[in-house]
């Protein structure tokens, strides 16, 4: 029996598990601007509950597993978490969605668990800019994490960026242009409305929007590989002239909720069938007490509740640093 089949028939085999809220950036587009409330230490999972989460979720049928947060790496000891799931689970696809400002020294440890990706986000290059959207990031910091990992393994390098108009949809060319020196795969993604009220129609871009602003615009076709086609939110593109992919993420313009095969799990234990659930099903107590049966309940609960889109349901506002991206 697939027990991570939803009641519209998709398969919830990949999961997005938040193992902090806490993060050395303030984002403006994913923390509150008055000031953030942390969520109390007591209730964030520890990582022995995180291992027997894994578990159980790798009975359960998930194949993927990416750690996310908050920044996941200023949890004291991630690597060493990590490196411990990787023994746990030899088979299982993991990855891992990073600021990339503590990357550099990491880099090593990360590169030696074979981790299927590395995502960082990267909104501008330009370093006024990018403290202006971070209020507490340093790009150079940034930039060399990036340096660090990209290219050295098997582990593909992903950068994420938010676009917001009038703010750094202008740097798309540059970006491109450093994505492609560095060989990385460079994603635009669709600014949600889920921050601390920076969000704005002006602002927002669509993915139709984006491609039809890309330098050389004409030369983009759509991607169709089965990576491409088997997405969910991405949409990849191919540049004719130099074999240069990009992604772009619809989250919010176009509905991928038909593909959509995630599950997210804060780092408190509430599982969320949508990333724009306001609520989701509460399983940290039956973590902590290792009861497999009643951890395995609450996610099928979260499953039944997942809506067929997220247009159905009323959106819980919740900040990005609470829900892991
Ligand atoms: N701290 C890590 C990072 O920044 O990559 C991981 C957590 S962060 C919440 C995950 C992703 O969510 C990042 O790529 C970030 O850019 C994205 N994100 C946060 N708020 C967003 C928003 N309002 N709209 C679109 N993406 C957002
Ligand atoms: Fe931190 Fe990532 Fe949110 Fe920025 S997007 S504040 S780096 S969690």
């Amino acid at each position: 029996m697939e027990l991570l089949k939803d009641p519209f028939g998709r398969i919830l085999h990949y999961i997005r598990i938040s193992v902090t809220d806490r993060c050395n950036f303030r984002c403006q587009y994913c923390m509150p601007k008055d000031g953030v409330l942390w969520i109390d230490h007591g209730r964030i999972l520890r990582y022995e509950d995180l291992l027997f989460l894994c578990h159980v979720l790798k009975d359960m049928g998930a194949q993927k597993i990416r750690f996310t947060g908050g920044e996941p790496l200023v949890r004291k000891d991630f690597t060493l978490f990590l490196k411990k799931v990787r023994e746990m689970f030899p088979s299982m696809t993991l990855s891992l969605t990073t600021n990339g400002s503590l990357l550099a020294p990491l880099a090593e440890d990360l590169l030696s668990l074979n981790l299927e990706s590395i995502n960082i986000s990267l909104d501008t290059l330009n370093p006024e800019r990018f403290k202006m959207i971070t209020c507490t990031g340093s790009l150079s910091e940034v930039i060399q994490g990036i340096q660090s990992v990209a290219g050295r393994s098997k582990t593909k390098v992903k950068l994420n960026t938010v676009l917001m108009r009038g703010i750094n949809d202008h740097e798309i060319p540059e970006l491109l242009a450093f994505a492609l020196k560095e060989d990385l795969l460079l994603r635009l993604i669709e600014f949600m409305p889920l921050d601390g009220g920076v969000w704005s129609k002006e602002r927002f871009i669509s993915a139709d929007d984006i491609i039809q602003s890309l330098p050389e615009s004409e030369l983009w076709r759509e991607e169709a590989s089965e990576e491409a086609i088997n997405a969910g939110p991405a949409r990849y593109l191919i540049n004719e002239a130099t074999g240069q992919r990009l992604g772009i993420i619809a989250a919010v313009s176009h509905h991928f909720c038909a593909s959509c095969n995630r599950l997210r799990i804060t780092s408190e234990g509430e599982v969320l069938p949508c990333l724009f659930s306001g609520k989701g099903v509460e399983i940290r107590d039956a973590l902590r007490s290792r009861d497999e049966e009643k951890t395995r309940q609450g996610i099928i609960k979260a499953i039944r509740q997942k809506p067929r889109r997220w247009l159905d349901i009323e959106s819980g506002k919740e900040h990005m640093f609470r829900i892991g991206g």
